[in-house]
């Protein structure tokens, strides 16, 4: 099956460890762009169940095929056949396999990723201090902590998976939203569409 020339869609991936401000740029360039930013954790969240409440409040991962299923879906809505802002999503291999894979039968590409680099103890801090605004179960210190601990043992061969393909960019992550959000513009001005 040959893909859909009306359905190419482009993506761009933020990733950083919990805390580290993805949701709002996600956000931020949903508004630049106008593709709709799509957060593996909000879509969780909506689709909670008793068991995987549990994991979430753990600050676990959830299953692979699960996670991957529920990012797919949205996907496949029509406000992103021209693309979408992924935040949270891929966090293993095993998913960025498949977002591959899927992007391949559709010839759509990412087309960048960015990390948001903020030390870990930075991370548990802001995790905390927006407990009172968020009301999430799993942002609390020990939570936090446990979070940016499977982060930090999780991301680096997804940062690899990236770097290795020439699509990823490292942004200081501790400097002021709308920098960052500049940074993020930039880039993608001097990057050709693929
Ligand atoms: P987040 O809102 O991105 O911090 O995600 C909140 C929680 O949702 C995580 O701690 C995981 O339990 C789950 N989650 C979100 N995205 C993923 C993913 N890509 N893979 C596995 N679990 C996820």
């Amino acid at each position: 099956m040959s893909p859909d020339p009306e359905r190419r869609p482009q993506l761009l991936l933020i990733f950083g460890g919990p805390g580290a401000g993805k949701g709002t740029q996600a956000s931020l360039l949903s508004q630049s762009l106008g593709v709709p930013h799509i957060s593996s954790g909000e879509l969780l969240r909506e689709h909670q169940r008793h068991d995987t409440d549990n994991v979430m409040s753990s600050g676990e991962l959830l299953p692979d095929d699960l996670v991957t299923r529920v990012v797919l879906a949205r996907l496949e809505q029509p406000d992103a056949a021209q693309g979408a802002i992924l935040d949270g999503f891929p966090r293993t291999v095993a998913q960025a396999r498949a977002l591959d894979s899927w992007l391949e039968q559709r010839g759509g590409a990412v087309r960048a990723a960015f990390y948001l680099d903020v030390p870990p103890e930075e991370l548990v801090a802001r995790i905390v201090s927006r407990r009172e605004v968020s009301h999430r179960g799993d942002d609390n210190a020990a939570v936090a902590e446990r979070r940016v601990d499977i982060f930090n043992r999780e991301m680096p061969p997804i940062l690899e998976h990236y770097a290795t393909r020439g699509q990823l960019y490292r942004i200081d992550g501790a400097q002021p939203v709308d920098q960052i959000h500049a940074q993020i513009i930039q880039a993608l001005a001097v990057r050709p569409d693929r």
